[in-house]
């Protein structure tokens, strides 16, 4: 056969074995083994490494899409001087993702504007490119989705989904109190990743206060109880990052 038919077989077996980038780079990694007298082995060696690195970068493009962070945040865009309260050394660590194997939690409090979300995406976008599976959902919206979920009785899929997650982010609870019912299907997605999976959950509430939003004593309790067994506390008490960038917006002078 001539070494063009060759060719197009190759590409033909390489499409059907799902292997694009062999495909693509194979002519490429083939003359540069041969112009450096390296062997089939490494030939093979470096085709097979490539198709691995990209198909594990588009997998965790998938679960950064899946994921669903409102904004793409990542640790290298926080200015951890600004909020020099934070534990900055366990926030590197928590990137890592170690917590994630153990199961354990992460709660992050502070007030409006100390850069919860951003952590909290940050460490949801590291847990991807580890390869793990995470949501992130704002509080409200997801118990809101929730009682949609009750009302056409599909509930069941979407917990057995809940267990299929590394990870999942509950942003911003205790800004607005649940309903009887919210509160108490807050409490199973709760229940159902106590030990299965980690939660980060972000608030501007201290523990006192959680029963104002959850309603009844008694579930705020449970809930607690589940969230904090094993949990890394990350507290903000600095000020807004909001407010200080639109001072020093304010300040600076026109067209500087
Ligand atoms: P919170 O969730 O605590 O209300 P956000 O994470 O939404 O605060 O932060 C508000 C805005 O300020 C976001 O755009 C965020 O990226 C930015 N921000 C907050 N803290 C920092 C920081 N320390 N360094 C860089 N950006 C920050
Ligand atoms: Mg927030």
């Amino acid at each position: 056969m001539s070494a063009e038919s060759n060719r197009v077989l190759l590409k033909h077996h390489l499409k059907k074995l799902r292997m694009p980038t062999m495909s693509r780079e194979w002519e490429a990694v083939a003359a540069s083994c041969a112009k450096e007298g390296r062997d089939y082995g490494d030939f093979l060696l470096g085709l097979t490494e490539r198709e691995l690195i990209e198909r594990e970068q588009r997998a965790a493009q998938r679960r950064i899409k899946g994921a669903k962070f409102p904004v793409l945040k990542t640790l290298d865009s926080f200015d951890f001087a600004a909020q020099p309260s934070l534990n900055e050394t366990l926030v590197r660590q928590l990137a890592g993702g170690e917590y994630l194997e153990a199961r354990e939690n992460v709660l992050l409090i502070g007030k409006s504007g100390t850069g919860k979300t951003h952590l909290a995406s940050s460490l949801g976008f590291a847990a991807c490119t580890q390869g793990k599976r995470v949501r992130f959902w704002g509080a409200t919206a997801l118990v809101t989705h929730l009682l949609e979920l009750r009302e056409q009785r599909d509930l069941k899929r979407f917990f057995t989904q809940v267990e299929k997650h590394d990870l999942i982010v509950l942003d911003e609870l205790g800004y607005v109190p649940f309903s009887k019912a919210g509160a108490e299907l807050l409490f199973e997605v709760v229940s159902r990743a106590y030990e299965r999976l980690s939660l980060i959950v972000t608030t501007n509430l201290p523990f006192e206060q959680w029963t104002e939003v959850m309603g009844s004593e008694r579930l705020t309790g449970a809930l607690l109880d589940r969230l904090t067994h094993r949990v890394h506390i990350l507290e903000a008490n600095g000020e807004s990052y909001r407010l200080k960038d639109a001072r020093k917006r304010r300040k600076k002078p026109r067209g500087g």
